[in-house]
């Protein structure tokens, strides 16, 4: 239908009613926009020619500072539920999409600007993004891509050669700090929130509408689905709670998007990642990890571990709880669809339902192949991560570590933690004690397995990265890049696109965090930068 927006007055903060987005074009102004990174790979996704990145007008068009022929630039429109409230609108504040590629393959990626001005979603903020924060979405996109984790991607970084205010700062001054802008890809930045939006302002037809759009594009599968591919299943007692999927066309998208996002979180729980920010308006419908805010990978082993200060002392979005919160988006999820009448309520609590199988599966799978066992040991795994948590024990070196353990009953107790010295520092007698038995009954469940010790590590490697986007790591390049050398983003990038190989000359980029990393401001992070 059509939508309400105009690019000259769109910058005013409002509520935008009955609307998926408003027609808004980027705002920002640039002082002599440069090129500082960008992402190869994506500029395949496109089919962009090298040479682009060398155009004069590059910078220009992906400040947003020119209008990218043939785009169609607008701001979306969606709510969210923010640490547990429902927060109303809120909206691509700082977002602006220019328009979508159609590739060579038929894949349709869309373009996003972060950070190119105000659009009527901005609210009180300035619709800008510095480049601290630029430079970690940047990063952590494309690293979690390499780690093989569903993400929205990000194609270059460009400077704006202006200042942008920020007052989070833990001195309490304002501070200006140098403006960025990110070209965020992804086939879809549609989030739970986009169709809660709607569902909120009882506007049940737009959910519908959006839906259908949204399977249509992106889940083009399920309008073909037939009584021939099975499935039914039930719920509960009678005829009543039997749930046909091949029925209801979005009964099984909701059942789609719960075991994509059930994915996904098992990702990041395998990797040490915590998004920091779950509110409903950052859970992508496609189940990718979108937002890169005070993201953060665990160091030491700490479950509650989480990078965002806002979300003290609570830690609704800490490491640990990522996977319930996980569900209770999945829930606001199925409510909205339900509300709007597209799925009734075995349904929606089958897609729960399927949420908590999914996650276990992949979760168990994840972990299984992480310790290289022939199956699933519940307590071995869970005695394991007791004791990471007590001796503080990094996440991806020990895990990295551990598939040097030769499978050989034949070694002395007292030699058993030598492969592991690395990772397990300054423990006691007491501690060490601990660690023998465990390794004791993780030899006993390798040795049954009848792998080989060098085909499990090839294993083990391919799913434990060596190089990951500690924050400590992003901090370093953040500081150079402030001071004007962008070689270290470039560098971090080239690292983390092979997080799962040795690289020999790279070895630095594994190391602990130094001491400095404990300094506020690099571990955790507010929401808003
Ligand atoms: P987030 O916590 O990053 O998911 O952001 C929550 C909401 O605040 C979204 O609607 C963002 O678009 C908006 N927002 C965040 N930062 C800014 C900013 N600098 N200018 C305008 N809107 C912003
Ligand atoms: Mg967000
Ligand atoms: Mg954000």
């Amino acid at each position: 239908r059509e939508l309400p927006g105009d690019p000259r007055t769109d910058l005013i903060p409002r509520q935008v009613l009955h609307a998926c987005y408003s027609k808004v074009s980027p705002s920002v102004e640039v002082e002599n926009p440069q090129l500082v990174a960008w992402s190869d790979s994506v500029a395949e996704l496109l089919d962009l020619n090298h040479k682009e990145f060398t155009r004069p007008d590059f910078p220009l068009i992906f400040s947003g500072a020119s209008p990218l022929v043939g785009g169609m630039p607008y701001a979306q429109c969606y709510g969210g539920h923010q640490f547990g409230m429902w927060a109303g609108q809120l909206g691509d504040g700082r977002a602006i999409t220019l328009g979508e590629v159609l590739n060579s393959k038929l894949e349709r990626w869309e373009l996003q600007l972060k950070g190119s001005g105000k659009t009527p979603y901005s609210r009180f903020a300035d619709g800008l993004a510095v480049l601290r924060s630029s430079i970690r979405e940047f990063l952590c996109s494309e690293a979690m891509h390499y780690l093989g984790i569903p993400t929205t991607r990000a194609l270059c970084l460009v400077t704006t050669g202006k200042y942008v205010t920020r007052d989070m700062f833990y001195d309490g001054n304002p501070k200006d700090e140098p403006g960025a802008i990110v070209c965020r890809v992804s086939q879809s930045f549609l989030r739970f929130g986009s169709y809660q939006m709607h569902a909120s302002r009882e506007d049940l037809d737009l959910v519908r509408t959006l839906a259908d759009y949204t399977i249509r594009h992106h889940f083009p599968h399920l309008e073909k689905l037939r009584k021939s591919d099975s499935v039914s299943f039930s719920t509960g007692e009678g005829d009543d709670s039997v749930v046909d999927l091949t029925s209801n066309k979005y009964a099984a998208w909701a059942v789609e998007v719960a075991e994509c996002t059930a994915s996904l979180v098992a990702s990041w729980q395998g990797v040490g990642f915590t998004h920091g920010v779950l509110n409903t308006d950052n859970m992508s419908v496609l189940g990718l990890t979108i937002d890169y805010g005070p993201f953060g990978f665990l160091d030491a082993f700490d479950p509650r571990y989480t990078p965002n200060t806002t979300d003290l002392p609570g830690r609704r979005y800490s490491f640990a709880n990522q996977p319930d919160i996980g569900l209770w988006n999945i829930a606001h999820f199925a409510t909205t669809l339900s509300t709007a009448q597209l799925i009734n309520d075995n349904e929606a609590n089958y897609a729960m339902e399927r949420y908590g199988t999914k996650f276990m599966d992949e979760y168990q799978a994840i972990m299984t192949k992480k310790l290289g066992l022939p199956k699933y040991n519940k307590q071995l795994i869970s005695e394991l991560l007791k004791n990471m948590a007590i001796d503080k024990v990094d996440y991806t070196n020990f895990f990295r570590s551990l598939s040097n353990i030769k499978a050989d009953s034949t070694i002395p107790e007292d030699e058993l933690l030598i492969p592991l010295k690395a990772v397990l520092l300054d423990i006691g007698k007491e501690r060490k004690d601990a660690w023998t038995s465990w390794l004791k009954s993780y030899l006993q469940e390798l040795s049954a397995s009848g792998t080989s010790d060098e085909d499990r590590k090839v294993s083990m490697d391919s799913v434990n990265p060596k190089y990951i986007l500690r924050n400590y790591l992003c901090q370093s390049a953040i500081d150079a890049a402030e001071s004007g050398n962008f070689e270290e983003v470039r560098l971090l990038l080239k690292v983390m696109s092979r997080p799962y190989d040795d690289q020999p000359e790279m070895e630095k980029y594994a190391r602990l965090p130094p001491a400095w990393a404990y300094r506020p401001g690099v571990g955790m992070l507010s929401c808003s930068s």
